[in-house]
């Protein structure tokens, strides 16, 4: 059965704009947003939605968090920018936060997620020449299949995604591709004495949630420790209470050698990003050698710094653990038949729906959506579940209840 789309003629208008002005990259729902508060969102003809993409996890706070605007809105009054030519009084006291957070010696400030990705490369071939002594223009870096790590030319050079990679070539040389959550297929790797670095999400999100057996994450780190290689983790999506820890390698007890945030790191409000490092490492960089003319601004800092404090201080990674644990359970007990796999962990979760009809994923997320609960597929057959870890008891039990309703639509 099909889905009827519900369009309003303004929302119609908007989608038309979009199309007609707009490069064609994406392929949104067709919802158009105007408001959020908490776990919810609103279209622009008032209709209230559970948000279960979060901004792909850059929302784990939830929607405008009062704590977090407020920063935003007094330091947007006082400094926004001021670039690195010069120093500025929230800078230093983000960069001992952050650092004393997670306890690494230095940060990096960035913007985006894949600027942090890539400063991560570069730290790691930097730290190769002039640490581990790897031939100048040698040194490679183990990635995953199905990984994703963002969208420059250098990071979709090591994607196995055919459309992020076709006709965007040449690609950048020195990666390694290992399958993802194979001990063995790293320790081969690993022989190859001009390896720096193996770069690795803890859980593959873009890739539909594939959660790695248990012990591949503290496995992989003390065969990189063995071959003296740098464990860099991509935990930009994974990180920040999502998935009931603060981190998802915490769930290992594993600390990456380089550690990459971004997304949550500022609530939503601004493209933060971050990537952290002990001295050994960070300071293979010198002055002049990288940078961003954003990186860093005050801006970011006092909004990063509130981020982080508001997910300790309202405890979201145990909300998050609790409500993962429920929402799962919950899914399981629907017992339908057309979702075989539940998986994830705090609340980075994915169903696998199996149906003859191979848009049922999409089908069944335009039913959730009229239904008040907004879910994109990813990879054709998998929908992910990510609301803001804000999210109560009781707004669990009605979000399955709202799949629970939606999924007749697969009969
Ligand atoms: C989103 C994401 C990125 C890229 O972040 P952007 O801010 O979109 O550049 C990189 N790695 C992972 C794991 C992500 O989820």
């Amino acid at each position: 059965m099909q889905t009827t789309i519900n369009l309003s003629e303004k929302s119609q208008y908007y989608l038309e704009l979009e199309e007609k002005y707009g490069a064609h990259n994406y392929h949104p729902l067709p919802v158009v947003l105007e408001r959020g508060e908490g776990v919810y969102v609103w279209d622009i003809d008032g209709k209230k939605y559970y948000d279960f993409l979060s901004g792909y996890s850059a929302i784990n706070q939830g929607h405008c968090h009062p704590k977090i605007v407020q920063s935003f809105i007094e330091q947007s009054q006082k400094l926004t920018l001021t670039s690195r030519a010069f120093y500025n009084n929230n800078l230093g006291d983000y960069e001992k936060f952050i650092t004393k957070f997670f306890a690494y010696d230095k940060v990096l400030p960035m913007n985006t997620g894949v600027e942090a990705v890539e400063t991560a490369i570069k730290l790691c071939r930097k730290w190769a020449y002039e640490v581990k002594g790897i031939k100048e223009g040698k040194a490679k870096i183990i990635v995953c299949e199905g990984n994703f790590h963002g969208r420059t030319s250098t990071v979709i050079s090591f994607s196995s995604d055919e459309k992020a990679r076709k006709n965007f070539g040449p690609y950048m040389p020195g990666f390694v591709m290992i399958p993802y959550n194979d001990v063995n297929a790293l320790a081969a790797a690993l022989d190859d004495k001009e390896v720096a670095g193996f770069l690795v999400e803890p859980i593959q999100g873009e890739a539909g949630v594939f959660v790695p057996d248990k012990g591949y994450l503290s496995k992989a780190k003390l065969l990189c420790e063995e071959a003296n290689v740098l464990f860099i983790g991509d935990e930009i999506q994974t990180g920040l209470a999502r998935t009931g820890k603060m981190l998802a390698c915490d769930h290992e007890d594993v600390r990456p050698d380089i550690l990459i945030l971004g997304k949550a790191l500022s609530g939503g409000m601004m493209p933060v990003s971050a990537v952290l490092a002990d001295d050994d490492v960070m300071l293979t960089i010198k002055p002049g050698e990288h940078g961003s003319t954003y990186g860093g601004n005050p801006l970011a800092c006092k909004v990063a710094i509130t981020s982080l404090q508001v997910l300790k201080d309202e405890k979201m990674a145990e909300n998050a653990k609790a409500m993962g644990e429920l929402f799962r359970t919950g899914l399981k007990n629907l017992n339908s038949k057309h979702i075989t796999i539940i998986r994830g962990k705090g609340l980075l979760n994915a169903i696998v729906i199996k149906h003859p009809n191979k848009e049922a994923a999409l089908d069944l997320c335009l039913e959730l959506k009229e239904n008040g609960l907004l879910a994109k597929p990813t990879q054709g057959d998998k929908i992910r579940f990510a609301p803001p870890l804000v999210i109560t008891k009781n707004q669990v039990a009605e979000c399955i209840e709202i799949i629970r309703k939606s999924l007749n639509v697969l009969d």
